[in-house]
């Protein structure tokens, strides 16, 4: 009798094969899980199962939930992914350990001075607005060079670039494009990484060189309504 697969299992078995597919390693690829809106009790057996790596969209939400959780399970590595103001900059640093939505030179200036005021370097991903949807927060295309530029002179930890493609189309062309812009920008060295792909696409994503796929849904279910 073959024993039943926990999500978390699943999920890590077709990351393998995504890395199998593209002749990749599977320690290239940080499975993120996300964990946004889901209580404690949702998040404990993945704990238990060794998963590490959490991501949480909402700074208030992640300061609630996860200082407990880190009591108990202090390896734990915590990736903020949503829209960051620049008034939680200082929140952000304190709590996150990598940040996925450095998009406007105020971000900069912002997680810069956090940084400094807490002694805490924490390594970012700039986001890019592929799919040109400013509601999704992204820095323009246009103007990646530039704020690549003002976040290495603000002595901000690059980690790579990260893109959220538009729902309802074909996301390949997306992850392809993201993939070339970090190569253009000089980035084509392999510890660059490239945050892209969620529960829908992770494989397609690791097939175009993605190093962190932020998975939800594949681990969790769907998510609790908003209260
Ligand atoms: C919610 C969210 C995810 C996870 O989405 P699922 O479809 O549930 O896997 C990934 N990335 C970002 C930026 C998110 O906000």
């Amino acid at each position: 009798m073959e024993k039943a697969e926990t999500p978390l299992q699943q999920v890590q078995a077709n990351i393998a094969k995504a890395c199998t597919i593209a002749r990749r390693e599977v320690e290239e690829v940080t499975l993120v899980a996300v964990s946004k809106m889901h209580h404690a009790e949702a998040i404990e057996p993945l704990l238990r199962q060794g998963q590490r790596h959490f991501g949480e969209n909402r700074v208030q939400e992640a300061q609630g939930k996860w200082p407990a959780l880190r009591e108990a399970h202090p390896a734990v590595q915590l990736h903020l992914i949503g829209q960051l103001q620049s008034n939680k900059a200082e929140d952000a640093v304190a709590l996150f350990d990598a940040i996925h939505s450095l998009d406007r030179p105020s971000l900069v200036k912002a997680l810069a001075k956090a940084m400094d005021k807490l002694g805490r370097r924490i390594p970012c991903f700039v986001q890019v607005d592929v799919g040109e949807e400013p509601q999704k927060g992204g820095c323009p295309v246009a103007e990646l060079p530039a704020l690549l530029e003002q976040a290495r002179a603000a002595d901000i930890p690059l980690a790579g670039l990260m893109c959220i493609p538009p729902f309802e189309i074909e996301p390949a062309p997306f992850f392809a494009f993201l993939d070339k812009l970090a190569r253009d920008h000089g980035l084509a060295d392999e510890s660059w990484g490239r945050s892209m792909g969620m529960s829908g696409d992770y494989q397609t994503a690791i097939k175009l060189g993605a190093t962190h796929v932020r998975v939800g849904t594949a681990l969790f279910g769907e998510r609790p309504a908003k209260p």
